[in-house]
């Protein structure tokens, strides 16, 4: 366990040290530690339920949904296929080397990874890079988020009572303690959270050569074809939109669509809301919570983006913000101009799929894209003709829980990616062998 006194110098040598001795490398003490993981969410993860809803206001469902459970699911998926992924691959030999010769790739452990978690699915994007990590034999440094400071000491009380405290160590804090750990030598940091304090990560790392996962966000388009059926459209988006009050950095962040379908949609959208949350969404337990003030203020100054379909409302003291809809957004509306990051969906309209396409090549490359269309050929034109982090047909935010599908961003959205068999590609080197006998 990491102790007050403990400066980061000291704790990234003394997994160092850990991690030197070999003991994180056998295939069975890593599962061992996973398993140890798991037993924590299962054991106590109403502990963790409960740090959510204090920071976020999520429901235990929300809770087991999108961290406990999905985590316990990314360790089940790891146990079943960690052998497999590790199995060396034999590679074929040149001629000029000889019949005899053979060669091979293998799966190293990097060393002493460093993780930093975001505060809007705090303990999920903090445990789930860990699985990866453990699962490629490292030791690991996690910070979790100041701002959801409930998670955070959650997290620092339980990780130690359950896994081994020379193989993974908690340090809490904020900016000067992140800055601090960041000036020590680590062998991977993996980074979640926005791309100006990315930019400051990939800084401090280039000073030890140390590679670097960044999983940032950005504004996901949606675009709505008007062959699409409506109804599964405004019930999809809705669901995708409002979980955790559009704190997600995968969410769909504004639609576009053409403006017979933008008038077909609206009252949809206005029904799955009040399908979803009531007509007093601050009434339904389902419903989240903006993280701070902070956040708050900047969103409820989006809110005059546009005309407020449903929603609208708003309660500082309680950091609520109602889901709400705008339509006859201007693309150049302050809504338009930052990742929204908040329960508010702005509706911009364009003539039809080639004005999507070039709306979405004319920013920065999203961390998702979402698309409703009955057409092959709509769905062929936009993998081909965009690039994004991840493109889903039909269902916003469920790529992600595709564990054998990578997670990570492109260009603003980020570099690098995991899950599953991929956490292996990200937390390990792997390393060319090449063996010839000496007879
Ligand atoms: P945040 O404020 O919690 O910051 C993330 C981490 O960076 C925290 O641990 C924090 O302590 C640290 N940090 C903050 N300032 C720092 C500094 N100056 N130097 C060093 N470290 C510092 O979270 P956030 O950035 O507000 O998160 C929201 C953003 O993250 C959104 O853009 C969202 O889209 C993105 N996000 C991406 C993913 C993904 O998987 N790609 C997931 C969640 C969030």
């Amino acid at each position: 366990m990491t102790t007050a006194t403990e400066q980061p110098a000291d704790v990234v040598a003394r997994l160092r040290a850990t991690f030197r001795t070999g003991r994180t490398k056998p295939v069975a003490r890593r599962t061992d530690q996973l398993r140890r993981l798991r037993a924590l969410l299962t054991e106590r993860g109403a502990d963790l339920a409960a740090a959510l809803h204090a920071d976020l206001g999520k429901s235990s469902t929300e809770a087991y949904r999108t961290e406990i459970d999905f985590t316990v699911r990314e360790i089940d998926h790891t146990l079943d296929h960690l052998d497999a992924w590790l199995r060396p691959e034999s590679a074929p030999v040149p001629a000029h080397l000889g019949t005899d010769a053979s060669a091979w790739t293998q799966y190293d452990p990097l060393g002493v990874v460093l993780v930093i978690a975001p505060w809007n699915y705090p303990a999920q994007l903090l445990l789930a890079p860990l699985v990866g990590a453990l699962a490629a034999g490292n030791t690991v440094v996690v910070k979790p988020s100041e701002l959801a400071p409930a998670t955070s000491a959650a997290l620092a009380r339980l990780l130690p009572a359950y896994l081994d405290t020379d193989t993974v160590a908690v340090v809490e804090g904020g900016v000067p303690e992140t800055t601090a750990l960041l000036a020590e030598r680590f062998d991977h940091i993996f980074y979640t959270g926005n791309g100006t304090v990315g930019r400051i990560v990939l800084r401090a790392a280039a000073e030890h050569l140390t590679p670097v996962t960044l999983e940032l966000g950005g504004k996901s388009p949606v675009f709505v074809d008007r062959d699409a059926d409506l109804a599964v459209v405004a019930d999809r988006l809705a669901r995708g939109k409002f979980l955790n009050a559009g704190q997600t950095c995968v969410a769909p962040d504004y639609v576009l669509t053409d403006p017979r379908t933008a008038a077909a949609l609206e009252p949809l959208l206005t029904g799955a809301v009040e399908a979803l949350y009531g007509t007093d969404p601050q009434s339904s337990p389902e419903y989240g919570r903006i993280v701070n003030e902070r956040h708050f203020d900047r969103l409820t100054g989006l809110l005059e983006s546009g005309r407020t379909v449903v929603g609208g409302g708003t309660d500082r003291t309680d950091k609520y913000i109602a889901p709400t809809v705008l339509a006859d957004v201007d693309p150049k509306s302050p809504v338009m101009r930052e990742e929204i990051f908040g329960p508010i969906l702005p509706i911009v309209t364009v003539s039809g799929l080639d004005e999507a396409i070039a709306f979405v090549n004319d920013r920065d490359k999203p961390l998702a894209l979402y698309v409703f269309t009955e057409s092959d050929a709509t769905r062929a034109r936009i993998a081909a003709e965009t690039s994004s982090g991840g493109l889903g047909f039909g269902l916003p935010l469920a790529h992600l829980t595709v564990s054998d599908l990578p997670f990570g961003g492109v260009g603003e959205s980020g570099m690098g990616n995991y899950h599953g068999r991929y956490s292996i590609e990200t937390f390990s080197h792997r390393k060319a062998v090449l063996a010839k006998p000496l007879g």
